[in-house]
Parts: C-alpha cells; sequence; structure tokens
C-alpha cells in the first residue's frame, strides 16, 4: 500500500511544534504532528504564564489547548507516538524523510523538529530511588502531595526560583539549595523569592545524597566553600536545574552543539537539507512560549520556502 507523503511533518506537540502546524496548514501544506508519548512539553507542567504577550495570566494548558485547536482547525492533524528514527527515503522520484515511530513510519518532504527538551538529573545517590515518593521535577503536578510539608529546591534559575514560590501555596517551607551565592533568575522573579517568608535559601551548597524508608526523609547538603555537610530532614526534594534537549533520534542526522541541541541559522534550517528546528530543542539563547511560538513561524514559512523550490526545480 502506497504511504501518504506529508508535506511537513513536526515532531513535537509543544508552543513551537503546534505553531509551526498552524502556519504549515494555513498554507495549505498537508501537516502531520507528531506529539510524544514519553515527554511531557514543558507547557503542560507550567501553571502560570504571565509573560505571554496579550494575556495577563494564562496556564500553561489553556495555550496548549488553544494551540492545539488553531492548528486542527486550519488542517493539521495530531498523532500521540514516540519517534525512534528519521530516515532518508524516496517521494515521487524526489528525496524525502520517513520518520520511523513505534506504530508506524510516516513520509515528509519535509521535517521541523520540535521536541522540546527534558528535565535534567542531579545524579546523586537517592534521586532515581524516590523518583514518584518525595522526588519530583514537577511542582505543578506535584506540589499539592506536599501539602504542610518541608520541601527542597535545587537550582537557581528562572524554573527554580518561580516554582518555589509557586510550592509555597501549599508548603508550609521551602529551603532553596543552589550552587552559587547569587540567582540566574530574572531579577523581578528574585525579589518575589526574597519577599516570600516561607522561603529560606542556602548559598554555596549541593545536594549530595536524598535519604528515606519509604519516602524522602532528609538530605545531605555540603557547603562548598566549608566543605561542611550537613544533614537536613525534608519530605520532598524538587530538581529545577535546566533542561536536556530531546533528540536522541535525530542525532546522527543533524549536527548539535556542545549541549547536544540542534545547531540552526535564523531560519531554522539545520544541516540537513528538507529538516529545520525550533523551540527549546535547538540551540537559542532565550528559551520562553513566545520565542518558541516565534521559531515555529519562521520554521513554517522555511520549509514552505524549501517545498516551493523543489517544486520549481
Ligand atoms: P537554567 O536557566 O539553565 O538554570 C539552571 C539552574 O540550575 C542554574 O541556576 C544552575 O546553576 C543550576 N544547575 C545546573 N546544573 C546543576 C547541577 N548539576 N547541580 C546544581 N545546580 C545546577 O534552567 P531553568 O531555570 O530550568 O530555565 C530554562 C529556560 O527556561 C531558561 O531559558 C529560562 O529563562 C526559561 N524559563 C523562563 C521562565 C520565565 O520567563 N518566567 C520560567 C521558567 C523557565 P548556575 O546558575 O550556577 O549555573
Amino acid at each position: 500500500m502506497e504511504t501518504k507523503i506529508y508535506d511537513v511533518i513536526v515532531i513535537g506537540a509543544g508552543p513551537a511544534g503546534l505553531t509551526a502546524a498552524l502556519y504549515t496548514s494555513r498554507a495549505l501544506l498537508d501537516t502531520l504532528v507528531i506529539e510524544g508519548l514519553s515527554t511531557v512539553s514543558q507547557i503542560l507542567i507550567t501553571e502560570e504564564v504571565e509573560n505571554f504577550p496579550g494575556f495577563l495570566n494564562i496556564t500553561g494548558t489553556e495555550i496548549s489547548e488553544k494551540l492545539k485547536e488553531q492548528a486542527v482547525n486550519y488542517g493539521s492533524e495530531i498523532i500521540s507516538d514516540d519517534v525512534i528514527k528519521i530516515e532518508e527515503d524516496i517521494c515521487c522520484n524526489n528525496s524525502c524523510w520517513r520518520v520511523v515511530t513505534h506504530k508506524g513510519s510516516y513520509k515528509g518532504c519535509t521535517i521541523i523538529l520540535a521536541s522540546g527538551a527534558s528535565p535534567r538529573y542531579l545524579n546523586v545517590p537517592g534521586e532515581k530511588d524516590f523518583i514518584g515518593r518525595g522526588v519530583s521535577y514537577c511542582a505543578m503536578c506535584d506540589g499539592a502531595f506536599f501539602k504542610d510539608k518541608e520541601i527542597i529546591v535545587v537550582g537557581g534559575g528562572n524554573t527554580a526560583v518561580e516554582e518555589s514560590v509557586f510550592l509555597t501555596k501549599f508548603v508550609k517551607k521551602v529551603t532553596v539549595v543552589h550552587r552559587r551565592n547569587e540567582f540566574r533568575a530574572t531579577k523581578l522573579l528574585q525579589k518575589r523569592l526574597f519577599a516570600n517568608k516561607k522561603i529560606e535559601v542556602l548559598w554555596d551548597s549541593e545536594l549530595r545524597d536524598i535519604y528515606g524508608d519509604k519516602r524522602v526523609q532528609g538530605v545531605k547538603i555540603e557547603n562548598i566553600k566549608t566543605n561542611k555537610m550537613t544533614n537536613f530532614a525534608c519530605n520532598g526534594v524538587f530538581v529545577f536545574i535546566g533542561y536536556i534537549p530531546n533528540v536522541d533520534f535525530i542525532k546522527n542526522k543533524v549536527k548539535l552543539d556542545e549541549g547536544n541541541y540542534i545547531i540552526t541559522d535564523t531560519q531554522m534550517r539545520t544541516s540537513a537539507e528538507g529538516i529545520f528546528a525550533c523551540g527549546d530543542c535547538r540551540n537559542t539563547n532565550l528559551r520562553q512560549i513566545v520565542t518558541a511560538c516565534g521559531d515555529g513561524a519562521i520554521a513554517a514559512a522555511s520549509a514552505h520556502d524549501y517545498i516551493k523550490g523543489k517544486m520549481e526545480e
């Protein structure tokens, strides 16, 4: 049976992927979006979004649902599956790409990679053992389980600082453990954290061990200036130390930077012909919902130009 050939296959259904799909479908390109099953878009674990232009306050889920509705409304097809690999193929005597998933394979003239990034692990003893039993990477998903408890947050970026404040809605106390003596987070978020009486910060400190019985009961924290190790009783540990791009399925096809982010030019073109990348999986120095959407629109326009160029050849 002849496989359908899509003009564009978008891998990932976060803000970047869905905006790309919206733009390609509006350009009347046959578009398939493959939403990952084993990875969760960061937007779905973001409670409040205050910096998406035009909205004073909106939830991540609301933005995601609206973007999906809009892309589908203009004709995008969305399926849920994990991509295993991408291979070169031939479609109507032209080179194209075949996307292999667990359930099947799909041919596309162009590919837009929008696979996002997943939370980085601390890699300390106990971390993996207590995932779901006190160790978490998502405040919105798990915060309510820690009502009136004492928790640790690790990290000093926007996520750690913002989520620490969010977690004070539930918990009795948040202790932020940060490896330096200043946060990387924006000043406005820092101001909110410092004004919150439920939050204490341990500077120049690293978490070395997470221990407990059935659930987390405490952690070992080292002050890296004095090398003093302290046992710290707590009920939970939230780790927010950055992200790792979801690029395993594409590693051998496009060039990556030293952090494994996909290298693109300003038009979102990767090193492989007909493959574009946008959003958190590409090498950019600002990873926001609004920049992901902007990337997605540019990637869509580039895919459109690429297809048009091929037709004119
Ligand atoms: P990030 O900006 O990369 O910050 C990671 C933090 O974790 C840094 O403070 C870093 O310490 C620390 N860290 C990294 N590896 C560590 C390790 N092994 N042990 C201990 N600490 C470690 O990551 P993020 O905060 O998740 O933010 C990711 C992106 O999303 C950023 O571009 C951010 O601006 C964006 N974001 C934006 C918003 C918003 O605008 N409201 C909200 C959330 C996220 P050092 O500082 O010492 O390197």
